[in-house]
């Protein structure tokens, strides 16, 4: 799937869409999700256009990843939830059901979180 420049996230980059912005640096931008699931839940995104995960770990360049790594942990480390555990979830195609077609981490934290997953009929 070829990157589209007009998704949402592609938009909250280039200022052209408000977020709540909790870290960046020239790596990586992180915003609360709108749509919060747990006490702590962060978007940490890349910079660069990369559709997916898969996408990003073909492509991108070793620099790049290495940033986008740290700066989710930075982020995790600013929202204090090292301490107490977090998890991180990356969507990736259809089955995952991603929504928005730029690369993020969902950062959840800050209270005890569910299952992994909760599977049909479970
Ligand atoms: P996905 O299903 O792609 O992994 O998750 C996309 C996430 O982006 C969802 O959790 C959704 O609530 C969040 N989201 C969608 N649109 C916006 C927006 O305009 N601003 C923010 N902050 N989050 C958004």
């Amino acid at each position: 799937m070829a990157y589209d420049p007009q998704n949402i996230f592609a938009r909250i980059l280039r200022g052209e869409i408000p977020c709540t912005k909790v870290y960046e640096d020239d790596a990586v931008l992180a915003f609360r999700d709108i749509r919060p699931q747990a006490a702590t839940h962060v978007l940490v995104i890349p910079k660069g256009p990369y559709t997916d995960f898969q996408d990003f770990a073909e492509k991108a360049g070793d620099a790049e990843i290495a940033g986008y790594i740290r700066g989710v942990a930075r982020v995790a480390r600013e929202a204090g939830v090292v301490e107490s555990g977090y998890r991180l979830i990356s969507n990736c195609g259809a089955d995952a059901h991603q929504e928005v077609p730029h690369l993020h981490f969902h950062l959840f934290g800050g209270e005890p979180l569910g299952p992994l997953l909760a599977r049909k009929g479970s």
